[in-house]
């Protein structure tokens, strides 16, 4: 793996996952700072790679709540932005074989209820018309969530690289980053560190937001050991 030197840059993401790559898209679209993501994989090799892709309204808080579906929404606008039918809602559902697994399954709902989720408690019955194939022998309740859904995590990711090329940021992958360094309010990476490796506070965080943005037009394709997108 070679060490490619890289630029200064307001925000420094490490990582290419669904997470980086829907971050830096995100960021870079806004046009107010410069980003940078990088990976020394091709990324959307490792979690995001493995994922089943299910989205499901979890019932925790409100905050999960609302990131789920905020999610599924852009997800669903992507697949059908590109014509594909990698994101299906199918609805999704849980069951409870334990008194205490019932006891949990009535919490979710009464969550999902005061949030304005569609859910429904079903019975041994009810959970056998929905599952006719299931082995619910056992089976005591169960909570049909008909908003939840599947989609194709690796393909998004590649979808949301793309676009964070696109409106500006520059996508470096396969490559190793080498040193991270925060110097005058930006971050730079590559070369010899003056103060030694700052890399811890380089996750999730940026520098200011100071309009110094100039993206320019990229190619829109994504590769291994390419930088794309803006370049000072
Ligand atoms: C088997 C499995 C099934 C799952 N199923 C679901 C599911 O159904 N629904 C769901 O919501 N979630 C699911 N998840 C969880 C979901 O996949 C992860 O939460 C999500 O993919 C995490 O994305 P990420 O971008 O944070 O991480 P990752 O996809 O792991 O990406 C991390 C990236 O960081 C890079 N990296 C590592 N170190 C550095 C470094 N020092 N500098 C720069 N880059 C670095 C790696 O190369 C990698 O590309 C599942 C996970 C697994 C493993």
């Amino acid at each position: 793996m070679t060490e490619t030197p890289g630029t200064a840059t307001d925000v420094l993401v490490l990582g290419a996952g669904i997470l980086g790559a829907a971050l830096s898209y995100h960021l870079a679209r806004r046009k107010d700072r410069s980003v940078q993501l990088l990976d020394p994989g091709p990324g959307d090799r490792q979690a995001t790679r493995r994922s089943a892709g299910i989205l499901t309204v979890q019932g925790w808080d409100t905050w999960d709540l609302g990131l789920v579906r905020a999610s599924a929404a852009e997800y669903r606008a992507i697949a059908e932005w590109r014509g594909r039918s990698e994101f299906e809602t199918n609805g999704g559902l849980r069951v409870a074989r334990t008194p205490e697994g019932v006891a949990w399954l009535e919490r979710v709902h009464g969550v999902l209820q005061r949030s304005g989720v569609e859910s429904q408690l079903l019975g041994p019955e009810g959970t056998g018309r929905l599952l006719p194939a299931g082995s619910l022998e056992d089976v005591r309740s169960a909570l049909f969530t008909p908003e939840d859904a599947v989609c194709s995590p690796a393909t998004l990711t590649a979808d949301y690289l793309r676009s964070a090329a696109r409106a500006g940021a520059e996508v470096r992958l396969g490559a190793a980053p080498g040193p991270i360094r925060w110097t005058d309010g930006r971050w730079s990476t590559g070369g010899r560190p003056r103060r030694g490796p700052d890399a811890a506070r380089a996750v999730g965080g940026s520098g200011r937001t100071g309009g110094q943005s100039r993206p320019r037009p990229a190619d829109g394709s994504v590769h291994p050991g390419r930088s794309l997108g803006r370049r000072r």
